[in-house]
Parts: C-alpha cells; structure tokens; sequence
C-alpha cells in the first residue's frame, strides 16, 4: 500500500526534486535566492526552466502557466503548451528561462482601481521562487507576482512579498541589537484555520442565492440548529468523511501539509487546518486549498460554500490566522525564552506587536473587509468588529508588574529591570484559551481570528507584517543610538505597555458591555461595515507607515481602496437583485398559489355547507394575502433604493448608500419572506428549507 510519504509532495518541484534534477552549481544559486530573498542569477532560471519542464512532462504535463493572484480574491492562470515546432514537422516540448520567469497576460481585465489610466492593458508576471511550481492536472503552475508595465502591483503577492522583506529588515536591526550577529533572515509564518459548510449539490442547485451569491439571502431558522452543539467535534458522516480523505491526499500531492479537520459549530461545517509555513507559501497554498476544496466536493456530489454567512441564524464561517515571526536559526521570537535575556528579547517583540495593533487597528480591520464578513464582524456574531488583544493572565502579570514598576511573584522589584536577572522565567500558557478575542496570544504565536473563510490571507499578512516592521523600526531607531540599552530598553517597553495598554483585553469579546467600554472609555474604533472602514486606508499615517516602508505606493493604496469598494457594492447589488428576483418570481407566487388554493378549499366546503365558518382558512388567506402584498412593496423599495445607486457621485458615497439603503431593505425584504415561509405549507415552497440543506449530507 502506498503511504503518504510515498506520494506527500509528489506534484511540486520542491527542494528534493531541486537537489535531484538541478547541478550543484545552479541549484545553490538558487536556493541562496529562495532562502536569502536575493536577485536570481539569469544564467540560472534556463537551467532551472530545462529541469522543471523536463519534472512536469515526466509527471503528463502539457501546459504551463503563470499562477498569479490578481485583486479579484481568487487566483487566475492562462495556459501555454510547452510545445514549439521542430525544423522537421514535429514538435518539441521547450520551455525557456524566460517564460519561467516573465510572462505577459492581458492585464485590462483584472481589477486595477485608478490604475488603469496610468498603465496599459498589458501588464506582467514575474516568477516567485520562495514558492514552489507545482502541477495541477496538466499544467506546471509557477506561482507569480503581478505588476502593471509601470511597475504598480495588480495583486496580493507583491505586497505581502514587500512587507515580509519590511518586517525582515526591521527585525534584523533589532536582533543586532540583543547582540545577535547571525541571523541572516526573519520571517513570518502562518498556519491557517479554514471552515467552511459542505451541503448537497441538489439542494445548492435549487437556489438561486446559493448559486450566484454564495449564501442564502432567505431562509427562517430550522427547529433544530446548533442549539445542542452536538455538531462541534461530532463523529464525522461517512460521506463528509470520503470527502475529507481525497482532498486529504490531493492537497497532500501538492505538499499542502493539512492536518486537523474536524466538524464545527454549525451543523454541516467544518474545518481544515495546515501545518504552518512561511507567509508567502501558506497565503498560495490557502488559495490552492479553497480551489481543491471545491473542486473535490464537486466530485463527491457536494457543494464547498466558503462564504462567510451562508445561513442566517447559524454560525459563519472564518479562517484563523495563526502568525509568528522567526529567525533562519530556527528561534520563534514570539516564543518566551528560557534566559532572562532572551526574555527581553520577547518582550520586546510582543511589545511591536502590542504597538502595532494598537496603532494600525483599522488596517487589521480593513485587512479583512469585505461585504460577506461584515454579516459576521458587524453582527451579533463572534469575533466583533472592535479589535483588541489578549495575551492570557501570567503575561498580563509581567507586563502589569513593568508597567508598575512593582514586583513579580515575588521577584524583587529593584529585579524587575530588564536585561540581566531580572524577568521571572513565565511559563507558556497552554490551558488559558480565549476564544473571543479577535487577537490572542497562544503560547508562541498570534491568532487572528476576524478574517472570513473567503478571504485571501494575503491582506491580513501584510498589514500585520507592515505594523509590527513599524513598531520595530521605531524601537530600532531609538535604541540603535542608545548609550544605556538596558535602561532604555526597559523605558522603552514600559512606555509601549502604558501608550497601549487600552488594547488588552482579557475579557469575553461577544460582550455588548465590552463594546461599550471598548468605544467609550478606552476609545478603540468600531467599524462595523466595509463602508466604514475603507476610506481609513487612505488616512494620512496609513499611507505614511506602508509608502515608508515600501509596501504600497500611494496609486497602489488608491486603486485599492477602490478595488474594495466596488467589489462591495457589486456584490451586494448582486444579492439585492438576486432577493428581488427570487421574491417576485419564486416566493410570492408560492404564496400566492398557496392562499388561491386555500381559497378554492373554503368554497368547495361551503358548497359542501355553506354554514362552515372556516375560520382556520379564512385567517390564514387573510394572512398570507397580507405577506404577499408587503413582499411585493418591499421589492419595490428595494429596487427604488438600487436605481437610486446611479446618483451616487463616487464609489465612497455609493457604498454608503449600500450600507444605508439597500442593505436595509434587503433585511426587510427577508423579514417578510421569511414569514411567509413558516406560514406557507411545505409542499409549496418553491426552493429547499434551512432544514433541508443544513441536514442534507448524511
Ligand atoms: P489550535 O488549538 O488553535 O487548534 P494549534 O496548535 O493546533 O492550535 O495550531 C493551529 C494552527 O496554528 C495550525 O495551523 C498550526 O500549524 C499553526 N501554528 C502553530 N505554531 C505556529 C507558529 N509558530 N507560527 C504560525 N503558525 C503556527
Ligand atoms: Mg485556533
């Protein structure tokens, strides 16, 4: 039988096929580019093109193509033969260094916000080698970055490759610092948590607002929903369970390492979650494994719904950003040290993550806006659109007693400096799990927990590695010139836990009284819908902190902000159309259909005695006549609030409009439907029920 070991990465030209098809020479280059982040030798990428189209063809490739990442959240390819004519009438396969490294698709139908005045249609993909080629199907696929001919990022690769070499270059300065001469890298890496629903494809296929908006835009709550919680962790159906092993094995194939899965909350959801890895490779293998999700569910006759808030009522779906930063030297710096220097050196990592969400918490958000996750953050629903931090009991005590310049568990408070004997060894906090917080501290990394299950980790990487750079630099600045670095160093994490304090929070997230205090004593933001946050992108030290550190420039920052904008307000018009559509054409004449027959039964009874009061019957036409005729003036609102769209001057204004009008009468248009559902006979309803899909995988 084969093992997994046999076939785990048997799809990618990874460092084993490297070593193997690569001369010493080439592949050394190449490596010192993949681990040291340095310019490729052109000399190398024919050797390397040579090697990895001979791999592919071994393994039945045909084509190749250029994987990028545009601003459309999902990731595109175009595909090339490597076949070229040969002088006698045939073909060879050829594959050059220079398609490996650059390629030139038709940029003009990708999102690029403003941008396209200032570039041409064409723009170009250029070759990421810290992520490995792999093959999907018949095609080798090189992961790519995409840029505009004027050198502007069209995508979510190029930027995160930026702020990972921000947060290298600021962490280095600080590991000089504590004395450290050989690190020679820094890097952030994640682990991401990814739920997601898997429902029938008939019951997908009944349904409009499934098929072309991803959740259900109506639908009342089914008697039995997650009340029990007997779905959490549950035993796993068999068929969700075949499901779960193939695409096991095809994510295996491509050196995806995923492994835990288990049931969630909601019934019919889950989870996957992969071994963590450098930010750049998880945020592709992320893609990758949204793609194969899909793709795998088709086969199994499933349908993998990704949306954030596919089912009203029950619990969406988010994906957990497991992140921490570490040394080539294999050393976490989110991870407490053993030596009270080391300690130090901890502290003051946790203090630039502390600054950095505190100071850039409206990028976090922004980071992870979109129309679908605003039905989870904005709502009643976990975690809140308000972002603060936990970090567990015995570092709150730490920082507690800096702050005060007061003893720790009985370390002497003359101890309490920094640096020499001073910080109390603290133990990792395993047990201490809070499962509330949008940011918390679990032991040696961070978890962010407010990005949406359809989100690209992409965006959320790359604020949080800019923000931390950020709070790195401004530490590096400080105390590179220091004439007393233990002194200043103390005074400076002292002053961090003061400045920032009002970003920790150890209590329960979901709390409305959290989100009181949370505003109106300590002042953090709330911005509860995409519309709100948005704009802040722009704000003028947004813009300062990611142009200084080379992560965006200022048309970049501009054209996204657009970019974000447009994709809320198309896709909520899409679900505004969408609703209006299936309640005019589907609900109402169920219900109708269902009052007229009702009707027919009261006059054939009367015929039968025409003394019958039929009250049962009369009510309920009376009842359903007056659900159709609020159904049928809340579709008419709704539209008026959609053609009023057309006054709106910019994208700014027309997103609040979104927000203000449309998006409201979509929930009033749904309140009526809903309604009608619980009162229409089941057999008349034109599409399948909460019940119905939310039960459907047995
Ligand atoms: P949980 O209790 O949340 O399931 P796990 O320890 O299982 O915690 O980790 C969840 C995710 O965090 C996994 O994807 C794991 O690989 C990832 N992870 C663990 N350590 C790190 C780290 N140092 N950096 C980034 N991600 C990590
Ligand atoms: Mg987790």
């Amino acid at each position: 039988m084969k093992t997994v070991s046999d076939y785990f990465g048997s799809m990618v030209f990874d460092d084993r096929v490297m070593k193997a098809t690569l001369s010493a020479k080439v592949y050394a280059s190449l490596k010192h580019t993949i681990d040291e982040g340095t310019a490729l030798d052109p000399g190398v990428a024919n050797a390397v093109a040579q090697a990895m189209k001979e791999w592919a063809v071994s393994k039945g490739a045909t084509h190749f193509t250029h994987w990028f990442q545009p601003l459309t959240g999902i990731t595109a390819e175009k595909h090339d033969g490597f076949i070229a004519p040969s002088p006698d009438g045939g073909v060879i396969m050829d594959f050059s260094g220079k398609e490996l490294i650059k390629g030139e698709p038709d940029a003009s139908s990708f999102p690029s916000g403003g941008l396209r005045a200032t570039f041409e249609a064409r723009g170009y993909t250029a070759w990421d080698p810290t992520s490995y080629a792999f093959i999907k199907g018949k095609t080798l696929c090189i992961p790519t970055a995409f840029c505009s001919y004027g050198g502007h990022a069209l995508d979510k690769k190029t930027p995160l490759l930026r702020s990972m070499e921000a947060l290298n270059r600021q962490a280095l300065r600080v590991l000089r610092l504590f004395g450290n001469t050989t690190v020679r890298r820094v890097v952030s890496s994640v682990g991401p948590e990814q739920e997601y629903f898997l429902i029938t494809k008939e019951m997908y296929d009944a349904r409009p607002d499934l098929r072309f908006c991803g959740r259900t835009l109506f639908g009342s709550k089914p008697p039995k929903g997650q009340e029990m919680d007997d779905h959490y962790f549950g035993a796993i159906k068999p068929r969700v369970a075949a499901y779960m092993e193939e695409l096991n094995d095809e994510l295996w194939k491509l050196g995806i390492m995923a492994k835990t899965e288990h049931n969630e909350v909601a019934p019919a959801q889950h989870e996957l979650a992969p071994i963590y890895t450098t930010t750049n490779v998880a945020t592709d293998h992320n893609q990758l494994t949204m793609e194969i999700m899909q793709k795998v569910a088709s086969k199994h006759g499933l349908v993998c719904l990704l949306h954030e808030k596919p089912f009203a009522g029950v619990n969406g779906s988010g994906k957990h950003n497991n992140w921490s930063i570490s040394t080539d030297e294999g050393q976490n710096l989110l991870s407490p040290g053993d030596t009270p220097y080391e300690n130090a050196q901890f502290l003051l990592f946790l203090c630039a993550v502390i600054k950095a969400v505190d100071d850039y918490q409206d990028l976090l958000r922004i980071s992870v806006a979109t129309a679908g996750n605003d039905h989870r953050l904005g709502a009643n629903e976990a975690p809140p659109a308000v972002i603060s931090m936990f970090l567990g009991d015995e570092l709150n005590a730490v920082l507690e007693a800096i702050e005060n310049d007061a003893p720790y568990k009985g370390v002497e408070k003359t101890q309490m400096k920094l640096g020499v004997d001073v910080l109390p060894k603290f133990n990792r906090d395993t047990t201490d799990r809070n499962r509330t917080s949008p940011f918390a501290f679990t032991g040696n990394k961070f978890e962010f927990r407010m990005l949406g299950s359809s989100n690209s980790i992409a965006c959320a990487n790359i604020m949080l590695n800019s923000a931390v750079a950020e709070s790195l630099k401004v530490y590096a600045d400080r105390l590179e010139g220091s004439q007393d670095f233990e002194n200043d160093l103390h005074a400076m994490i002292r002053k961090t836990i003061k400045d920032h304090r009002r970003i920790i929070f150890n209590g329960n997230g979901y709390d409305d009284a959290w989100i009181k205090e949370a505003t109106e004593v300590r002042g953090l933001l709330n911005y509860r819908t995409t519309a709100d946050c948005m704009p802040h992108l722009l704000d003028k030290k947004n813009v300062d902190m990611l142009t200084g550190h080379k992560v965006f420039t200022v048309e970049e920052l501009k054209s996204r902000c657009e970019i974000m904008l447009e994709n809320y307000c198309k896709t909520v018009t899409i679900e505004a159309n969408t609703m209006a559509d299936m309640a005019k054409r589907m609900i109402a004449p169920a219900v109708e259909k269902f009052a007229a027959d009702m009707a027919k039964n009261v006059n054939a009874k009367r015929a039968f005695d025409p003394s019958l009061p039929c009250a049962y019957e009369c009510g309920l036409i009376r009842k359903l006549s007056g659900l159709t005729d609020r159904i049928a003036e809340k579709v008419d609102e709704l539209q008026r609030a959609e053609i009023a769209l057309g006054d709106a001057g910019n994208i700014i204004e027309e997103s609040y409009m979104i927000r203000d009008e449309v998006l409201p009468k979509m929930c009033e248009l749904r309140v009526a439907c809903d309604e009608a559902e619980t009162v229409t006979a089941k057999s008349y309803w034109p599409f399948p029920t909460y019940e119905d899909i939310l039960f459907s995988v047995r």
